[in-house]
């Protein structure tokens, strides 16, 4: 009788000892989930991941276990973005001038004259000849901009309603032309204002690596100007700014390196324009990677003549 107790005692010991453990390796294999590379030769049982943990990383949310694995998921999305084309113009909008003729601010004239004037002088965007001829202001310029772009218009900004250090890396704010203004961490959304033509492609890339919503609005080119060239004169300790890199194993490698020189524990990574941007997350703390990727040439364009193309892009510039 009293083996049989001692007996169901330890029955049930072992029962509880099992429950436990399982507990536990559920509990891991949540926290540290398997190896994301299919050709992974790491560990498999969770046990096993949870003494290797420190060794891996997360790419783009998901975890890869150790430094070769989290390299070779790391160049397969490099090449990925470094083999997409050059992103397409924006969509067509109602030209800057023909909106202002509309508008009362322009006579047809002025238009005709500001364009001639561009397209000798072969730079500039038509906004500034517009003002630059004494036809129109900064202020009816950047309204114009905002009716073309449909985007609310910040006329009145200060310093003290822009970010102190935004998220976003300074050789792309300075490659768009926009500065970040504020964040709400509340709704989780940027306020970026934009100086000339507003690039939703560009937002759309930064709201992915961010995990952010972007709210886009339109300032004074000038403003966006000063404040950019303001921005750069100031240290930004975190930010890294990698010139031309035509190879992609090549930001690869100095990825990895600064990967693991920081004991990064997440990357995130996109394309922005002709930039890639690694954002490594230590800690709570970020460094940013910024590398100017060359971009594919587009393709082939379609039969209009240059002399039309050069008219059609001159009458829809801004
Ligand atoms: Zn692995």
């Amino acid at each position: 009788m009293q083996d049989l107790r001692l007996e169901e005692n330890r029955m049930r010991e072992v029962t509880e000892f099992r429950n436990w453990l399982e507990g536990w390796t559920n509990r891991l294999q949540k926290a540290h989930p398997g190896c994301g590379l299919g050709s992974c030769a790491g560990p498999k049982g969770p046990w096993a991941r949870f003494r290797r943990h420190r060794r891996g990383a997360f790419l783009q949310n998901v975890f890869y276990c150790q430094r070769e694995c989290v390299e070779t998921a790391l160049m397969a999305q490099l090449a990925r973005l470094h083999a997409l084309p050059a992103a397409p113009p924006p969509s067509n909008r109602i030209p800057l001038g023909l909106l202002m003729v509309a508008r009362g601010w322009l006579t047809h004239e002025q238009v005709v004259t500001a364009l001639a004037a561009q397209q000798q002088a072969r730079s500039g965007q038509i906004g500034d000849w517009f003002e630059k001829l004494g036809f129109a202001t900064e202020q009816q310029v950047t309204s114009a901009l905002g009716l073309q772009w449909g985007c609310p218009v910040t006329l009145s900004l200060d310093a003290a309603s822009l970010m102190p250090a935004g998220p976003i890396p300074l050789a792309i704010l300075e490659a768009f032309q926009m500065v970040p203004l504020q964040f709400s961490s509340a709704t989780k959304t940027i306020y970026i204002a934009f100086g000339q033509r507003v690039d939703h492609a560009a937002l759309y890339a930064i709201e992915k690596l961010l995990d952010y919503r972007t709210q886009p609005c339109v300032a004074g080119r000038k403003f966006v100007a000063d404040e950019l060239f303001r921005m750069r004169q100031q240290p930004r300790p975190r930010e890294l700014e990698f010139g031309s890199m035509p190879d992609f194993a090549e930001i690869g490698r100095v990825s990895v390196s600064y990967m693991l020189r920081l004991g990064a524990d997440e990357a995130r990574l996109g394309r922005v324009g002709d930039f890639i941007w690694l954002r490594l997350r230590v800690g709570k703390s970020f460094t940013d990677l910024v590398f100017h990727a060359k971009s594919k040439p587009r393709g082939a364009r379609n039969a209009a003549s240059s002399t039309t193309r050069a008219l059609l892009s001159s009458a829809v510039a801004r």
